[in-house]
């Protein structure tokens, strides 16, 4: 029977194919003990688990340098040295022989004992195998509890749409645009640094499904739909109907995105808006440009580390930052350095397991204290100057302290390069993402460092308002058109025009339409987004008076809630643009 679950749109586009489900985690091993002649066939079952993982694991190693290259591959080597790991493999087999454990019992118990072994050290290289241990201990005991390999999304055959708890970051970095249709999950929003990676890799998503997991079967047919936030399972034959007359819309729109991005990119009374794109690869430059993008507001460099257990080298760094440069001659490429924390957790790093993920060891913080991750990337960034107008920006920055740091350690590795005849442009523009209340009530301070500001609103939203962006309980209460929201914004604005400095927006609010109404309306005329979203962003501009924008804005400065500033925003968009086409997107209801 169909079955009809809603959640948030989180990643656009329409998807249908079988479930699967992701069972990715530690399993619940039950505690099973077995007959002296049972032995053997246990001793069996153990070491065909572990062919079978080594043979799983020799198949991503092969299938990952056929995508991303032999150094990438190389992470699965440590697992399968571990396979054969004396350790790992006699320490079992005592328990099934002495102790009378199942495979599973056995293996699970051998491996907790190796773990707290090894969490004794601090020595970086073994701790490095307790993640690739880690790693492992879920592959085999998922094997040996007859469950799918939850790590094994690289070599999924069919079209499949993935149904989950949750995801993360390093996660989507396993998954397959050509297997993978789609992703459903329990939890999550859509400004999850996950979802944003969905969205670059173009995969349909829906979040906050609530039990998903526990309605959709494995292998059973489903309709995902990443506009409106819904997945079908067992969809009828009308459904199945409505799916294609769907696709063949999207299909028209395609046609459109090349004409639409042609277009300038002014209002009806003659407004430039400058506007740029987000990328979270630099593979997504291409794409970026088809859709309009005149350069890159925010290159997240994340993907450089997240999923990795190796740090990566400078001149992988520098060769990746160039090539976006390189691709946009004419416009500017504003790159990120790493926003690590968070929901972000590169293998290599071993952050600590904290409280409050969010409020903790994150972006700036853990590049100031990570001085050779840090000055590798600064280094790499300023190689790249040369080669395009490129700007270094920093995330999460709370005080001028922080940016005072990074100039000194710029000035540092500016002589080394000059001194090594290094090219690199000394006029380099620096700047920081205005992400936390402190950021917006200091910005003119601040604004006397930096060369622009950036207004990240995912974060601005998620610390003014105490609402974890992640957390799909929450997602009401996760509103861009706060008051106190929007008066942060327009200070912002107004400190970057005294200051001289350009201030943009490069948060999720800038690709609403509302949102980006209300931006223009605070004198806010560079937006950068998700580059999917940038053809109807164009679109609405051109339909748009900046002086109705204006006008708009100065009565929802004065609204005194939320629902308020919606309206009055709603009232000045007025029937220029029609907003039930965008409406099914936003987790935030826009009053119709
Ligand atoms: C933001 O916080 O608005 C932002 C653009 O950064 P990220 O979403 O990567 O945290
Ligand atoms: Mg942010």
């Amino acid at each position: 029977m169909t079955v009809v679950l809603d959640g948030s749109p989180a990643a656009e586009g329409i998807a249908a194919g079988k479930i699967f489900r992701l069972q990715w985690g530690m399993p619940i091993v039950p505690h099973v003990t077995i007959a002296e002649s049972q032995v053997e066939a246990e001793v069996e079952r153990f070491h065909a688990a572990r062919s079978w993982a080594k043979a799983r694991l020799l198949e991503l190693k092969r299938s990952t340098e056929v995508r991303l290259g032999a150094v990438e591959a190389r992470i699965f080597e440590p697992q399968i040295l571990m396979l054969d790991d004396i350790e790992v493999v006699d320490g079992t087999l005592r328990y099934i022989g002495e102790n009378r454990l199942s495979a599973e019992r056995a293996f699970e118990w051998r491996m907790l004992e190796l773990q707290a072994l090894w969490s004794r050290t601090s020595h970086p290289m073994v701790l490095d195998r307790l993640n690739d241990l880690q790693d492992l201990v879920v592959r085999v005991l998922h094997r040996l509890l007859g469950h799918h390999d939850p790590t094994d999304l690289a070599t999924l055959e069919e079209g499949v749409i993935i149904v989950a708890p949750d995801m993360t970051p390093s996660l989507m970095m396993h998954l397959d645009p050509r297997t993978v249709l789609g992703i459903a999950t329990d939890h999550g929003t859509r400004t999850a640094h996950w979802a944003i990676l969905a969205r670059s890799l173009e995969l349909p998503a829906v979040v906050g499904l609530g039990d998903v997991t526990s309605r959709a079967k494995e292998g059973q047919e489903a309709i995902l739909d990443g506009r409106i936030g819904r997945i079908v399972l067992d969809p009828s034959p009308e459904e199945r109907e409505s799916f294609s007359s769907r696709q063949r819309r999207i299909d028209l729109w395609e046609e459109d995105i090349a004409h639409i991005a042609a277009l300038e990119s002014v209002t009806a009374d003659g407004q430039y808006v400058e506007l740029r794109a987000n990328l979270d690869l630099p593979e997504e430059a291409e794409e970026a440009q088809r859709h309009g993008a005149v350069g890159v507001g925010l290159f997240r460099t994340e993907f450089l580390v997240v999923g990795r257990n190796t740090m990566p080298g400078e001149e992988e760094q520098y060769q990746a930052y160039r090539s976006v440069a390189e691709a946009f001659p004419s416009g500017a490429v504003f790159v990120r350095t790493f926003d690590l924390g968070g929901d972000k957790f590169p293998m290599f790093l071993h952050m600590p397991k904290e409280e409050n993920p969010f409020l903790g060891w994150r972006a700036i913080r853990v590049c100031l204290d990570q001085p050779d991750l840090f000055r590798t990337q600064l280094r790499a960034l300023l190689r790249a100057t040369a080669h395009g107008d490129m700007r270094l920006m920093l995330p999460l920055v709370n005080d001028v302290d922080e940016v005072r740091r990074v100039r000194a350690l710029l000035g540092e590795e500016c002589e080394r390069l000059s001194e090594q005849g290094i090219p690199f442009n000394p006029g380099y523009k620096l700047g920081v993402m205005i992400e936390t209340p402190a950021a917006a009530l200091d910005a003119a301070e601040l604004a006397r460092y930096c060369d622009f500001f950036s207004i990240g609103t995912n974060d601005l939203i998620q610390y003014t308002l105490a609402v974890d962006r992640t957390n799909t309980r929450l997602s009401k209460l996760y509103n861009p058109f706060h008051p106190a929201v929007v008066r942060q914004i327009h200070q912002v604005a107004r400190v970057g025009r005294a200051a001289g400095i350009e201030v943009s927006v490069c948060g999720e609010m800038a690709s609403h339409p509302l949102g980006a109404f209300l931006l223009f309306g605070l004198d806010i005329t560079v937006l950068s987004m998700g580059w999917p979203s940038l053809p109807e962003i164009k679109k609405m501009v051109r339909d748009i008076r900046i002086e109705d924008a204006r006008r708009a804005a100065r009565k929802a400065l004065a609204a005194d809630t939320s629902r308020d500033v919606t309206a009055r925003l709603m009232e000045g968009i007025g029937s220029s643009v029609d907003m039930k086409a965008f409406s099914g997107r936003w987790s935030l209801s826009v009053p119709q």
